[in-house]
């Protein structure tokens, strides 16, 4: 089929307007028309790797086909085919390509959307967070098996479930899996999925619109209400105040209750004191940092679904210096691969240790907590027993918080480990520790400059 320069120039911009501005640029502007197409009712659009041709067929295929037919008014047979750029001299597309891996892990337009009344529509669900895609070991096994119970059950057994730990640990992903799982073997309960944002924006709407009765009606037909990240509510007076009665309604009629934080109810700041306890009456749960093995296990069937060769001592690479959040690694993951497939080179240590320099430096480097302990008093002229001892002056904690702060920075320690290098804190602490030298440093120079500067004298760099 000769379709026409203008005619693809067309097509283009449908499916830039349906695929939005970003996920065309990551994918779509890859594509290119193959002028000599082999007979009159097909076209061929040429990918630059496999990979991308294998991608854009799988998520994008069905636009890519709608819209052609659309365009030409009648349908037309389209193919993908790969066809490598030939000078890969410089490999511009690469930061494109880049961000599109970045992204598989994030939800994309083809997910199911939970079924959820009118007035409050949830969030899509993942489709690739599911329970048997969940590695499990010892950092989150309790987590896993309460999650599965919760979702075997018809009736609330914890109530609420709460799910708290640092970012990148697998609490949405844990979340979603007890929907998909729910949807599955009881298609006629009613899940609904929301980040905490999204409940806040529909509550201030509510209020605005003066429909404040039917969001909380809404509410009363979820067999499953879940709401991510629900440190975001804190400190929103009018809406802890709607959530707290919602919640308590909810768990009165007998419905599940599924809550996920950063920490644990007790430690969220600025939410009112009853309803703390309220929502630790149920089950509250930690998810920690994985261990080595659960890492490398992560790696293994993460690159096995992506069909991809992970040499072990690649694995063992990634798993040994990336250890505190598993989002990292499978964005390392993700970049290693990308790249390998770009410059078609095979992924081995070298390319591994040249291609992520920025993100393993820390771990290379091998800063140490004693290290940054002795830099930092160095630094501060203080004892190296201030960062154990329980002084709170703040002329000994602040320092001790950079301390924490540049362990969370420069080695790979996970939130627990650091606490117990300083006099058996717990890894609350150091959240809060690395969560106040971030703000601050946004504010106070000074501190912000104290701060490179020992960074500078810790890597070297
Ligand atoms: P959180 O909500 O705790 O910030 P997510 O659930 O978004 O973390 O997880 C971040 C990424 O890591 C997701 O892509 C998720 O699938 C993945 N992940 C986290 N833990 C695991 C695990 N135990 N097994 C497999 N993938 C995991
Ligand atoms: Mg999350």
């Amino acid at each position: 089929m000769q379709i026409t320069e203008q005619q693809w120039v067309d097509v283009q911009q449908t499916l830039r307007s349906k695929v939005g501005e970003s996920d065309f640029k990551s994918w779509l502007a890859t594509l290119n028309l193959d002028t000599n197409s082999p007979d009159t009712a097909s076209v061929n659009l040429t990918a630059p790797t496999r990979f991308i041709r294998d991608f854009i067929d799988k998520n994008y295929g069905r636009a890519i086909r709608e819209t052609f037919a659309l365009t030409l008014n009648k349908a037309v047979d389209v193919s993908f085919v790969v066809k490598p750029i030939l000078d890969p001299t410089p490999p511009k597309p690469k930061a494109a390509a880049v961000d599109a891996f970045n992204k598989l892990s994030m939800p994309l337009a083809t997910n199911g959307v939970v079924s959820a009344p009118d007035v409050l529509e949830g969030s899509p669900l993942n489709r690739l967070y599911r329970f048997d895609t969940f590695i499990t070991g010892q950092s989150n096994e309790f987590a896993f098996a309460a999650a599965k119970r919760i979702a075997e059950s018809d009736t609330p057994v914890f109530n609420p479930f709460f799910l708290y730990g640092g970012v990148g640990l697998g609490k949405t992903h844990l979340m979603h899996a007890i929907g998909w799982s729910i949807k599955e073997a009881k298609p006629d309960r009613k899940v609904l999925y929301i980040s905490a944002e999204k409940f806040l924006f529909r509550f201030i709407n509510a209020i605005r619109n003066k429909s404040i009765m039917s969001f909380k009606e809404a509410f009363r037909a979820v067999d499953v209400l879940m709401i991510d990240d629900i440190q975001f509510i804190a400190g929103k007076e009018s809406t802890q105040e709607e959530f707290f009665h919602t919640f308590n309604a909810l768990v009165e009629m007998g419905k599940q209750v599924i809550l996920t934080a950063d920490r644990p109810p007790q430690k969220l700041d600025n939410i009112e004191e009853r309803l703390k306890s309220r929502l630790g009456c149920g089950l509250t749960c930690e998810m920690h940092a994985p261990d080595f093995e659960t890492r490398l296990a992560i790696l293994q069937k993460k690159a096995a679904s992506m069909k991809v060769n992970l040499p072990a001592d690649v694995a063992t690479l990634l798993a040994d210096k990336i250890a505190s959040n598993v989002r990292e690694l499978e964005g390392a993951l993700n970049r290693l691969v990308a790249h390998a497939d770009f410059v078609a080179k095979p992924i081995t240590v070298s390319f591994a240790l040249e291609q992520l320099r920025d993100i393993l430096a820390a771990g290379i480097k091998k800063v140490s907590v004693d290290d940054i302990q002795k830099a930092v008093t160095d630094h501060y002229r203080l004892q190296i027993s201030d960062m154990h001892a329980a002084r709170r002056l703040r002329s000994v904690a602040r320092p001790r918080q950079v301390a924490m702060y540049l362990c969370k920075q420069l080695t790979t320690k996970s939130f627990p480990d650091i606490g117990r290098s300083f006099g058996g804190r717990d890894h609350t602490t150091v959240i809060h520790a690395v969560r106040t030298i971030e703000d601050l440093m946004a504010k106070d120079a000074q501190l912000a400059g104290d701060v490179r500067t020992l960074e500078r004298t810790l890597t070297g760099r």
